[in-house]
């Protein structure tokens, strides 16, 4: 059992698979982004790095 004093190491995290085909990071349903930012709304939670293709700055 893990000592509940210890702080826990940062963890990386690796986008499993993505359904956003139309994002230019994705390929093949596999996001190559190399770090994405994971923001809240009242939709829930959504990809604040998502880029349409053809467009070069992240979704506002
Ligand atoms: S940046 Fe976001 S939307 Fe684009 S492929 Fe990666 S996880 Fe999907």
């Amino acid at each position: 059992m893990q000592n509940p004093l210890e702080k826990s190491l940062p963890q990386t995290s690796v986008v499993g698979a993505c359904t956003v085909t139309d994002c230019k990071f994705n390929e093949n349903h596999e996001c190559h982004a190399g770090s994405i930012e994971v923001r809240v709304s009242g939709n829930g939670a959504e990809c604040g790095t998502y880029t349409p293709e053809g467009n070069t700055r992240p979704r506002p």
